[in-house]
């Protein structure tokens, strides 16, 4: 027989996570997980009887959007920033486990960020974060391929916990409310990457994101990748050493950044987004 909704326990766990320093909590119903996108995880691949999916936003201080990524030493510390966020996610996410352990449910965060998918050369996350946010009613993915919550737009970082605890669900329900299609996010990306004539993540050329990611259009100031980058399958990784070649100050980076961590070029999506902006704008004027 199927356990009933706990609602008491799903209160408990959310008060639990804000005070542990998540900043935005929500609960997904692990049936409505299992079609995410892109090539990740089923979450009843890694817990089987996983009946809900805890998911932890927390939001990415402004200054670190809006301070000069122009300079390499200043986006790396953007990166650290990141990857410290990561870190106090999963460690809100293992207290959480443990908590739901001691009254018998099966339970595992998922990190954020790991594992690396080298062969398309991202980050990916073993399941669909952003995907699972979306059926827990925190915000939706907007056209920048960003997971948007209402309260700071692109400018959080998420994690989830899956569960057998049976939990009350809390979404999808901002679907179609949070981005705005501004067009914003298109507009301010040096690649060309995103086009406003599909829909996410069908609206995302990755290898044209890459330029930009890899450091290759600022470094080199082209704009626009070449066309065997743009074809290149399964990613632009098969034509890299060419370009590496062909430009030695994307290896000098390379090798700088990879003794910093490694870390993407680019963040001017995130950035142009005004919702999170505008919320940053209103807390400097005190409105
Ligand atoms: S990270 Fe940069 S290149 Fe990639 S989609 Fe965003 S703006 Fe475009
Ligand atoms: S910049 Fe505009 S279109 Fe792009 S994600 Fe933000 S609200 Fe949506």
């Amino acid at each position: 027989m199927t356990e009933e909704i706990d609602v008491e326990l799903t209160e408990k766990i959310k008060e639990l996570c804000l005070k542990a320093g998540a900043d935005k909590v929500g609960i997904a119903d692990a049936d409505k997980a299992v079609g995410s996108s892109q090539g990740h995880a089923n979450p009843r691949d890694i817990l089987p009887n996983a009946r809900s999916i805890i998911v932890l936003a927390s939001k990415i201080p402004d200054s670190a959007i809006e301070c000069k990524h122009s300079d390499e030493l200043i986006h790396a510390n953007f990166v650290a920033v990141q990857q410290a966020m990561n870190m106090e996610l999963v460690r809100i996410g293992y207290k959480l486990s443990r908590f739901l352990e001691k009254l018998g449910y099966d339970s595992i965060p998922i990190a954020p960020d790991i594992p690396r998918e080298e062969s398309r050369n991202i980050w990916v996350g073993t399941i669909s974060h952003k995907y699972v946010a979306q059926l827990a009613g925190l915000g939706e993915i907007g056209l920048a391929n960003l997971f948007l919550t209402p309260e700071w737009g692109p400018r959080v970082n998420l994690c989830c916990i899956l569960t057998d605890a049976p939990l009350q669900p809390d979404g999808p329900k901002l679907v179609d409310k949070v981005c705005t299609k501004c067009n914003k996010c298109i507009e301010a990306c040096p690649t060309r990457a995103l086009t406003s004539n599909n829909y996410p993540p069908f609206n995302f050329n990755l290898n044209r994101c890459l330029w930009a990611t890899l450091g290759f259009y600022r470094l080199t100031k082209v704009e626009e990748p070449p066309e065997d980058w743009i074809d290149a399958k399964p990613s632009a990784n098969i034509v890299l050493p060419k370009y590496e070649e062909k430009y030695p100050q994307i290896r000098t980076f390379e090798n700088w950044a990879s003794r910093l961590g490694d870390f993407p070029q680019c963040i001017a999506c995130m950035a142009a987004c005004p919702i999170g902006k505008e919320t940053h704008q209103k807390r400097i004027e005190g409105e």
